[in-house]
């Protein structure tokens, strides 16, 4: 953990960036069932079709929040990533307002030569957003945070959906 970076939260953030630290891992009950759908992205992203990549992420989304008896998030699959000279963005979250919905956009082409990005960093983007939903739905944190838990959270989710042979 950068100290500096700490240092400068609230206190409020400071303990919940504590407990985010605290969950190393999400168990999905339904794991089994959601490999083939994740098998299914690998085989559609490759074609560029953004509409069957959204069903797919969408189904892929919908099981992991139903198996987890949790509140849906929405995801928008976007084409190419806004960048800027320096980086580029490969998704984003935005917590639900009240009354509304959580919702996800992931942009599936490289900001620079618009190729379609590959199978294991899209997922990884897609589990990303996924974990900050989780922060605030499942683990009732407030805030959500880049810890090491959170990327221990993230890689548990890929190693469930994504057999060791295909990594
Ligand atoms: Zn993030």
């Amino acid at each position: 953990m950068a100290f500096a970076y700490y240092k400068r939260l609230t206190r409020r953030q400071q303990g919940i960036y504590r407990r985010s630290n605290e969950t190393p891992a999400v168990p999905l009950p339904n794991w089994r069932s959601l490999r083939p759908i994740t098998r299914r992205l690998g085989e559609v992203l490759p074609d560029g079709d953004r509409g069957r990549v959204q069903e797919i992420c969408t189904e892929l989304l919908d099981r992991m929040a139903d198996g987890l008896k949790i509140r849906r998030a929405r995801i928008l699959v976007l084409a190419r990533r806004p960048s800027d000279e320096t980086e580029e963005l490969h998704g984003c979250y935005t917590p639900a307002p009240e009354g509304g919905h959580a919702v996800i956009k992931v942009w599936m082409r490289t900001a620079r030569r618009n190729q379609v990005v590959a199978f294991k960093s899209f997922l990884r983007t897609v589990l990303h957003e996924f974990c900050h939903h989780l922060d605030y739905v499942l683990l009732g944190l407030g805030d959500s945070f880049h810890t090491e838990g959170f990327y221990r959270r993230e890689s548990s989710l890929f190693h469930q959906l994504v057999p060791a042979t295909r990594v």
